[in-house]
């Protein structure tokens, strides 16, 4: 969220100085290990219509954000399917359930597809015959993150009215917007990092596995329905694919348990066989920015301080929805965007 502000600024004509607790390759980020899936109607088993509403907005919004960057980004919009296993048809006709009521909130979204083996094949011939039924959410998309976020410092290292300050914590304590030798405007955006100031603000892990599989290909991000958590596996460039799952209502950052791995790999290993051969990139463990009621929100605790905070497991979905309301925000004071999300009472202006 913060590069993207950084640019966005920057490119309206602001000199900015970020100050981030991290290095410029974003370890200790929760976007750096996200999966990085924009997909509003699958997420919406457990998001509202608002998040939903700007996760749509994102789709349209990316291409134009990532055109102009210093270096391309994979970003596509192939769709998300949507698979389960005899035993979970249950779980899955609950899930069919939720996703038509979406759709006749949300109508702007495509409609989604029922398949059959045929149809599930025909879209992944790799995948043949073996799931009976599925089901396409057309549209759907997911990025790169990591290509993402070192093209966001690409471009940003480029632009002469930015300067970036690395292992740099600061808490807003640090400013005082307006006064003489101080910045105009203070912009927030340290996820979990901003806790000390913003204490309803919480973590919920989530585990991710990083695996290489030549013999694996899938045209899009696939979701397996699962009676505890529903499996992804999101494919990135050269096959490389992204494997989640888990939500643990912790702030645990130690490495991934034994239980979650062999689950998530073995999911995995049940859509495709080809994952067998995989080898293992990374098994990575990070923490979601999430507020009590699991949407985002902005706050103006005083003069000067916006923060923008509680991505929660949809930051990539989100963030171009939140940017360009933060920018009518530091533009007007008021956003007709937010308005239109339903967001509005996510305007704070008291202090957190
Ligand atoms: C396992 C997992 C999977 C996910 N999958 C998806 C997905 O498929 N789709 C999706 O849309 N979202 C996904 N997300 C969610 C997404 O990653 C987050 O919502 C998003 O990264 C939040 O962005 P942010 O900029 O608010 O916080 P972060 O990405 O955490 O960035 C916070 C930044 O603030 C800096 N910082 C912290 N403290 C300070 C300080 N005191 N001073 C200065 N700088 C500080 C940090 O160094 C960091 O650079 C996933 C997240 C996880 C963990």
């Amino acid at each position: 969220m913060g590069r993207l502000m950084t640019l966005t600024l920057a490119r309206a004509g602001c000199t900015v100085e970020v100050f981030d607790a991290g290095g410029p390759g974003a370890d200790g980020a929760a976007a750096r290990v996200a999966a990085a899936m924009l997909a509003p109607l699958a997420e919406s088993a457990i998001a509202p219509s608002m998040v939903v509403r700007m996760g749509h907005h994102a789709l349209q919004r990316w291409p134009e954000l990532l055109a102009p960057l210093a270096a391309p980004v994979f970003f596509q919009r192939e769709g998300t399917l949507v698979l389960w296993h005899r035993q979970d048809a249950a779980e899955a006709a609950r899930l069919s359930r939720v996703l038509a009521r979406t759709a006749e909130q949300v109508p702007e979204l495509p409609a989604m597809k029922p398949l059959d083996a045929q149809g599930i094949a025909a879209l992944e011939p790799t995948l043949g015959t073996r799931f009976a039924h599925g089901l396409l959410l057309p549209d759907e998309g997911q990025l790169d993150n990591r290509q993402l976020l070192d093209a966001l410092l690409a471009t940003l290292q480029a632009l002469p009215q930015v300067r970036m300050h690395w292992q740099a914590p600061r808490t807003l304590d640090d400013f005082k917007p307006g006064s003489s030798g101080q910045p105009e405007r203070v912009i927030d955006c340290r996820g979990l990092g901003a806790r000390p100031q913003w204490n309803t603000l919480r973590g919920v892990r989530g585990e991710v596995i990083r695996v290489h599989a030549p013999e694996v290909t899938l045209s899009r991000p696939t979701r397996l329905v699962h009676p505890r958590y529903p499996l992804y596996i999101a494919p990135k460039p050269d096959h490389l694919f992204v494997i989640g799952a888990t939500e643990i209502e912790s702030e645990d950052m130690s490495p991934a348990s034994v239980r979650s791995t062999l689950e998530l790999l073995s999911a995995a290993y049940s859509v495709h066989s080809g994952f067998a051969e995989a080898r293992i990139l990374e098994i990575a463990t990070q923490c979601r920015p999430t507020l009590p009621d699991n949407l985002p929100a902005f706050h103006q605790p005083r003069d000067g301080v916006l923060q923008i905070n509680g991505l929660y497991r949809h930051g990539f979905m989100i963030a171009p929805a939140l940017l360009d309301i933060a920018m009518e925000l530091l533009a007007a004071g008021h956003s007709s965007l937010a308005e239109h999300f339903g967001l509005a009472p996510q305007l704070n202006t008291d202090s957190p």
